[in-house]
């Protein structure tokens, strides 16, 4: 099978042939129609963070496909089914974590393209019960998009405990930020979009935000003050910069939702001003297999669009160029 592999780090993926996994007892293999690319994939091939994959490894955890095959004691899915192939790969299932609802906290977790090999592939396996299955109605490229961009969006909206007529500033809208423009909106947040490209802002319009900020040309923090300031800010840019701005574009009582993991990434906050205003800085990280089932459905009533663009996987290499470069629709999808 076709698979692009990160051989090292910030070097170009390669792109080779390797055997067809063959899954374990509890796993199914996955024969791939669609897989997203997160900027999350670029951080692993470039060994951003702290804690790196091994290598080599295939990236990809916004895989979605087709079970081919179960592996022994399999009964979660079915020959035939529609999967997806997310962050998540796998959890102890048995720590407080697992327990109380909380499954991406738990500290004996898999994580699909990083600590395992993921979806950059013709073919992948993955933990039967960590596929989520994709339902009829929801295509491949759509599914792909939301099973890390949709999924992290809409918990980092929850997370916020956006009320009615909050102002929801939305920092960077690209695959994550431009599912969060229509996640803030549905649960009726005011929504101020924020980005560095216009194209960007245009389309946080179309997607339904009712404010735009060009970070480039204008402060957001002043432009956000001026329309009041935010209740909610959720942070997708990969900028520490734009971090400080999120913070501090808060009003009293304001919530800022960290998701962006920008390799330098301290964020330095005033006590004074956490503490008088009464502010909350949360961090968020991708979200449940519930959270996602909640996601697919949302996309199946028609509640939200995916923007994307396929690529061919042997062009993943341009592809990454294409994201850093900020020249490509919120998310760029490779379709097999
Ligand atoms: P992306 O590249 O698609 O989008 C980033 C957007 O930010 C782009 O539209 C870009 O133009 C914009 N931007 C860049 N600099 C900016 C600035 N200074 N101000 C405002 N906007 C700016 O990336 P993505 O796939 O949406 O991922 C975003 C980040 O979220 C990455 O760091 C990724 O690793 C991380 N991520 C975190 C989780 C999690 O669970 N916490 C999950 C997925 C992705
Ligand atoms: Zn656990
Ligand atoms: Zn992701």
């Amino acid at each position: 099978m076709k698979a692009a592999v990160v051989t090292a780090f910030g070097q170009p993926l390669q792109v080779m042939e390797l055997p067809v996994p063959e899954p374990a007892a509890g796993q199914v293999l996955v024969r791939m129609e669609a897989c997203g690319l997160c900027h999350t994939d670029i951080h692993a091939a470039h060994g951003d963070w702290p804690v790196k994959p091994t290598l080599p490894r295939t990236p990809g955890h916004e895989g979605v496909g087709i079970v081919e095959k179960l592996g022994p004691g399999v009964t979660d899915h079915g020959l035939g089914d529609r999967v997806s192939i997310a962050w998540l790969g796998g959890a102890c299932g048995t720590c407080r974590y697992c327990l109380d609802g909380r499954e991406t906290l738990c500290q004996d977790q898999v994580n699909s393209g990083y600590s395992t090999d993921g979806a950059f592939a013709e073919y992948a396996v993955v933990t039967a019960a960590f596929a989520v299955a994709v339902p009829p109605g929801v295509e491949p490229v759509d599914a792909a998009p939301l099973t890390c961009a949709g999924l992290t969006a809409y918990k980092a909206v929850k997370v916020a405990h956006v009320q009615p007529g909050e102002n929801v500033a939305v920092f960077g809208i690209g695959g994550l930020g431009h599912l969060a423009v229509q996640y803030a909106h549905i649960v009726g947040g005011t929504v101020i979009g924020i980005d560095v490209e216009p194209e960007k802002l245009a389309l946080a319009v179309e997607l339904g935000a009712h404010h735009t900020v060009d970070a480039r040309a204008t402060d957001p923090v002043e432009a956000i003050r001026r329309l009041g300031g935010a209740d909610v800010a959720l942070a997708f840019a990969v900028s520490p910069r734009s971090f400080e701005q999120a913070f501090a574009s808060l009003r009293p009582g304001g919530r800022l939702v960290c998701v962006a993991m920008p390799a330098d990434g301290d964020l330095s906050i005033p006590i004074f001003d956490t503490v008088i205003k009464g502010i909350s800085v949360i961090g968020s990280i991708v979200g449940t297999r519930g959270d996602l089932a909640e996601v697919f459905e949302l996309h199946r009533l028609g509640r939200t669009k995916v923007v994307a663009e396929g690529r061919k996987l042997d062009d993943v290499n341009a592809a990454i160029a294409d994201v850093l470069s900020g020249s490509v629709p919120a998310r760029l999808v490779f379709e097999f």
